[in-house]
């Protein structure tokens, strides 16, 4: 199974991952036609920085235990059995908000633009590698395949590369 994996060092800050996150999520998935002054529009992954100032992307883990699944009792979130991506049907989603608090690592949030369903990061379904990784151009984000058991407990902190 393929996963995303951080490499915080290489970062330059640069958030090229998230312009392209909004890009792919929004209806033309150009990077040109993006607003970025639209309020009601948000990157699925996020690049902060730590205590010592460098920058770190953060993305969803697809945890193999994720509590986001066990939280959500309308079963609008699964994992796929096949690719092990954490999926999100918006059709089914309640807008409970339990996956959000559920959540260890904060990468589940209100759509902000309607505020009634969840969104997360969804592997950009349909391509063959996610956008954010073919946008960084230090090597901070790639994807690395892994066993499809035990990821957490082989791969500690996958997503923040620790
Ligand atoms: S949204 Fe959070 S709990 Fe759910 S798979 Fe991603 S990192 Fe894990
Ligand atoms: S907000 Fe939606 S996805 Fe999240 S737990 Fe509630 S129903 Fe499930």
């Amino acid at each position: 199974m393929l996963r995303i994996f951080i490499k915080p060092e290489l970062c330059a800050g640069c958030k090229n991952c998230q312009v392209t996150c909004l890009a792919e999520h929004s209806p033309s998935r150009s990077v040109w036609l993006v607003n970025l002054s639209d309020q009601g529009s948000r990157p699925r992954n996020f690049v902060e920085l730590n205590n010592e100032g460098q920058p770190v992307p953060l993305s969803c883990r697809h945890c193999d235990e994720p509590e986001c699944v066990n939280s959500c009792m309308s079963g609008a979130l699964y994992k796929d059995p096949a690719t092990g991506i954490v999926a999100h049907n918006p059709e089914q989603c309640a807008g409970c908000w339990m996956c959000v608090m559920s959540c260890p690592f904060g990468m589940i949030f209100p759509d902000a633009r309607e505020n009634k369903v969840s969104v997360k990061c969804d592997f950009c379904a349909g391509r063959d590698k996610p956008r954010c990784v073919e946008a960084c151009l230090t090597g901070a984000i790639t994807l690395i395949e892994v066993p499809s058991s035990n990821i957490d407990g082989k791969y500690p902190n996958l997503a923040r590369g620790e």
